[in-house]
């Protein structure tokens, strides 16, 4: 498909006749295969899973959002950062998309729901890591901007610092979205083993190295774990690590997943408020992901999961539980 959405070299009637054969010889237009969509949840997203040609699942989301719209993307067919709390983690590593690979979901979601390219967003927060496959998501990013501004297009990352600077020397920079999600660097090491590479007091200083255009934050991701990571003075403590970032902090409540360590729990609403509370009276800007995508497995990894972990059972007679991941 090109960046207009045509879906075939036939009919790009900008190309002579020759040219189009000569590229229906040697390329393919074909999206990546989707194998299963989920219902619509009460807030309208959507997930989608997809199956690429050497049998590959990766999963989509679209996710309308008042007036606009953004769909979720995957950089990679699994991850190999380990998170505690994510499905795609707790499966294991997977190879790097191809930017054919990443437009194609793209592409297939837009379509779906024929959405106007002016009133879209995109974000790499599905499965993988996106700084650990740069190269191809950078050639992505540059396809895309052909048509949606950078600013409507956000990278989220586990905090790979060499990739962050290498983002930070692009000319057209997409937003910067970093899962913090404890507010030391102890706890960090246990759910985000990756913290051990890049410390988180390494990692805070490589943002307020950032450099963000006029009128843009970036976005610090913390998913809230009941009881771990979750009392108003960890929310304090948040606010002061990150204290002079021009940054606002997305709080997202974890989602509960059968393959997840059992005291991976969801905090109360009472609880979300309090912590909520406690960064905006310690100064910070918050806002809060509470529903979308419940209904819908929407954390990276979950839709996958369920079929991967059915299958497990039928192998092994029980599903896989313990050291699992849950997913951002
Ligand atoms: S949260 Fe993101 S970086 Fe961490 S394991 Fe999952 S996909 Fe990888």
């Amino acid at each position: 498909m090109d960046a207009r959405g045509v879906d075939s070299f036939e009919s790009m009637s900008n190309i002579p006749k020759e040219e189009r054969a000569r590229l229906a010889r040697s390329f393919s237009l074909e999206l990546p295969r989707v194998v299963e969509r989920t219902e619509p949840a009460s807030d309208g997203s959507r997930k989608y899973l997809f199956v690429l040609d050497d049998g590959n699942r990766i999963e989509a989301v679209f996710m309308p959002m008042g007036e606009r719209t953004s769909i979720c993307l995957s950089s990679q067919a699994g991850c190999a950062v380990g998170c505690t709390f994510c499905v795609t983690g707790f499966f294991g590593a997977g190879r790097n998309l191809r930017p054919s690979e990443m437009i194609g979901q793209f592409h297939t979601v837009r379509r779906e729901h024929a959405i106007p390219m002016e009133l879209l967003n995109v974000v790499f927060m599905g499965m993988g890591e996106p700084l650990l496959n740069f190269e191809n998501v950078a050639t992505t990013l540059e396809i895309l901007e052909t048509q949606i501004a950078p600013k409507r297009i956000t990278i989220s990352t586990s905090g790979i610092i060499p990739g962050i600077e290498e983002l930070a020397k692009l000319e057209r920079r997409p937003n910067l979205a970093v899962s913090i999600n404890a507010p030391d660097r102890k706890r960090r090491e246990e759910i985000m083993p990756i913290t051990r590479k890049y410390p988180l007091a390494d990692l805070i200083d490589c943002l307020r190295r950032f450099p963000l255009e006029k009128g843009r934050e970036m976005t610090i991701e913390y998913v809230l774990l009941a009881g771990y990571n979750d009392a108003p003075s960890d929310g304090a403590a948040l606010a002061r690590l990150i204290r002079g970032l021009h940054a606002k902090v997305n709080v997202i409540p974890f989602n509960e997943d059968p393959n997840l360590p059992p005291w991976m729990k969801r905090p109360t609403e009472e609880a979300i408020d309090d912590f909520v509370e406690s960064l905006v009276d310690h100064g910070a800007k918050v806002t809060v992901r509470r529903s979308k995508g419940r209904e819908i497995a929407a954390a990276c990894g979950q839709l996958r999961g369920r079929g991967e972990s059915i299958r497990r059972r039928d192998s092994s007679g029980h599903a896989a539980s313990g050291n699992s991941r849950s997913g951002v």
